[in-house]
């Protein structure tokens, strides 16, 4: 049977192919091969996935193109096509003087998939910005359009994470204009404090890339996905018994629970640059796993299992990870891939 390879449809660069890759740039074209047999997958850029082996089933590739704009006295609207670039999208909008994207400067993928794990950085998430999204119900082609709330968002999660059978097609983002920069997170914190004045959207997306520049390796130079693992949320009891053997441990207080920095926790085991085969924690920083020198994807496998290991052995707590881990049948986890 003719394979379709994912090798550059992955930013982690892991040699993996599917039965069949479907190319959607026009809602006909998707419509057209309804319905799909199981299994089946919507793929965006590719730089949130980890490809455990080859996948036995159709990819629906999104890249529907098209951005439609609109305003009314308090609000600037764009209606974004799916397969848009994040961050093509961002930099059209800081360009123009609209702001509420720029802190998500520079995170790579598409427009669709920014919903799915509600991408967040520096203080901000989608979530704050997304009026609705609309897709189709790969079940039934049916259109579902589903407001901000029906989305159901919460850290790295919305109910497209838990329901994968729809393609997301547009993103709709509402923009106030009475826009107010969020420059509570360490960095931006520290740069705007130097400033005599309040900076455009421009400047922030601007220093926000310098940051990204100089704190994570680019996919194109080192193929990685960015954060490997989620932060760990845990209960505040336990957070407290941690802060007394770690009194230098970050913790960041979520309701009634704690959010610890799974970047932190790896550091301290001394776990930056450790190894497996062609895998690596990245030198500079420990959330992301790299694809140092032709890893196979049994070697992220076990380096990911390595790092989860150790932090619960040390600190009592479970990393989970934040991409989405695929196997020849769809979505699983680290576990039960790692035995086949
Ligand atoms: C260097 C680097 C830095 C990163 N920094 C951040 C960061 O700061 N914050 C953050 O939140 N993330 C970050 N990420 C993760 C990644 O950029 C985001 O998750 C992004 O939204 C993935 O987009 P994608 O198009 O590549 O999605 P893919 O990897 O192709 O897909 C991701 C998931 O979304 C689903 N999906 C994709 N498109 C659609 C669609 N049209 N309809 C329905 N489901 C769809 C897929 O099925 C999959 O489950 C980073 C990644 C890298 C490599």
């Amino acid at each position: 049977m003719a394979t379709s390879s994912l090798h550059s449809l992955n930013t982690f660069a892991l040699k993996a192919s599917a039965r069949e890759i479907v190319a959607v740039r026009k809602l006909e074209q998707l419509h057209a091969c309804l319905p799909l047999s199981q299994p089946y997958l919507v793929l965006g850029g590719g730089s949130n996935m980890l490809f455990c082996g080859d996948f036995d089933g159709t990819v629906i590739h999104n890249q529907m193109r098209d951005i439609e704009y609109w305003q009314d006295e308090q609000n600037h609207y764009f209606n974004v096509a799916g397969g848009e670039n994040w961050h093509q999208f961002v930099m059209s909008c800081v360009n123009k003087g609209i702001g509420g994207l720029e802190n998500l400067a520079l995170i790579p993928g598409s427009v669709g998939a920014a919903p799915v794990q509600n991408i967040g950085a520096y203080g901000v998430e989608l979530a704050d910005v997304c009026e609705s999204v609309k897709a189709i119900d790969l079940r039934t082609g049916k259109e579902v359009s589903f407001d901000r709330q029906q989305c159901q968002f919460a850290y790295r999660e919305s109910i497209f994470k838990t329901n994968r059978d729809y393609f997301i097609h547009h993103v709709v983002f509402k923009l106030p204009k009475q826009w107010q920069a969020v420059l509570s997170y360490g960095e931006l914190k520290a740069w705007s404090r130097e400033l005599n004045s309040q900076p455009s959207p421009l400047a922030i997306a601007n220093e926000v890339i310098k940051v990204r520049n100089n704190k994570l390796p680019d996919p194109n130079d080192i193929p990685n996905v960015g954060s490997f693992f989620k932060n760990p949320v845990v209960e505040s009891s336990h957070a407290k018994q941690l802060k007394l053997s770690y009194p230098e441990m970050p913790q960041y207080e979520v309701g009634h629970s704690v959010k610890l920095a799974a970047g932190w926790l790896i550091d301290q085991l001394g776990l930056k640059g450790h190894q497996v085969g062609g895998a690596a924690v990245h030198e500079r920083q420990a959330l992301v796993l790299v694809n140092k020198n032709k890893a196979t994807s049994r070697d992220v496998m076990d380096l990911a299992q390595h790092i989860i290991e150790q932090v619960d052995l040390k600190y009592g707590v479970k990393l989970e990870p934040e991409v989405n881990i695929i196997g020849h049948q769809g979505y699983g986890t680290l576990k039960e891939f790692a035995g086949e």
